[in-house]
C-alpha cells in the first residue's frame, strides 16, 4: 500500500462520476483506504482457488502505521509486490481484500462509511477497527507451513 495518501482538492465523490480507468493518478491514489491488508500473505485453495488472507505480512510492512516501509523502493526487497492499476486490476481484484476500495468499485459497491474520502480523515479506517493495526505476525518469525494457523475471516 501506498504512504503520505494526497486527498487535497480532490473533486467530491469522483469515483461515483468517473470510471476507474478514467481516474487521473492523484485520484486513483487517493482510493487506497490505508488498511495494509493487501499486503498480508494469502493461501490459495489448489481445488476451489479460494483465497485466505493470513495474519502473515509482508516484511516491509509497519503494523502500526499499516504503510509500507520502503513503498519507492519496494521492489528492490520484494520483486513481486504488485502494483494496482486500473488496466490490472481486472486481475488482481478477485484476491484484494473483500474491502478494499479497488475491489468495491470493481465490483461496482459503494465505499464504506469509514474510507477516507468521506470522513475525511485518514485516521477514520484504524477507528472503525478494518485495518491491520497490531494483530499481524513477521514472515520471519512465522514459517511457510504454519500459515494456515493464522488464516482470517473477512471481512475485517
Ligand atoms: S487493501 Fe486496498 S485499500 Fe487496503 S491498503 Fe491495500 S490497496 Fe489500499
Ligand atoms: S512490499 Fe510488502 S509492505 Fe510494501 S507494498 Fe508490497 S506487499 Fe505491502
Amino acid at each position: 500500500m501506498n504512504e503520505g495518501i494526497d486527498r487535497k482538492g480532490l473533486k467530491a465523490r469522483f469515483w461515483e462520476t468517473t470510471p476507474l480507468e478514467l481516474l487521473n493518478q492523484q485520484e486513483w491514489e487517493a482510493l487506497c483506504d490505508g488498511c495494509g491488508k493487501c499486503c498480508l500473505n494469502k493461501l490459495e485453495d489448489e481445488d476451489s482457488g479460494e483465497i485466505a488472507l493470513t495474519r502473515v505480512a509482508c516484511r516491509l510492512l509497519d503494523d502500526n502505521s499499516c504503510q509500507c516501509a520502503h513503498y519507492e523502493n519496494r521492489h528492490q526487497f520484494i520483486p513481486e509486490c504488485i502494483v494496482l492499476r486500473p488496466d490490472n486490476l481486472d486481475s488482481h481484484a478477485y484476491w484484494m481484500p473483500q474491502t478494499c476500495a479497488y475491489r468495491l468499485l470493481w465490483e461496482g459497491k459503494p465505499l464504506p462509511q469509514w474510507h477516507p474520502l468521506l470522513t475525511g480523515d485518514p485516521n477514520s479506517p484504524h477507528a472503525a477497527g478494518v485495518t491491520v493495526r497490531g494483530w499481524t505476525v513477521s514472515e520471519f518469525d512465522t514459517p511457510e507451513e504454519d500459515w494456515e494457523d493464522h488464516i482470517i475471516e473477512e471481512p475485517i
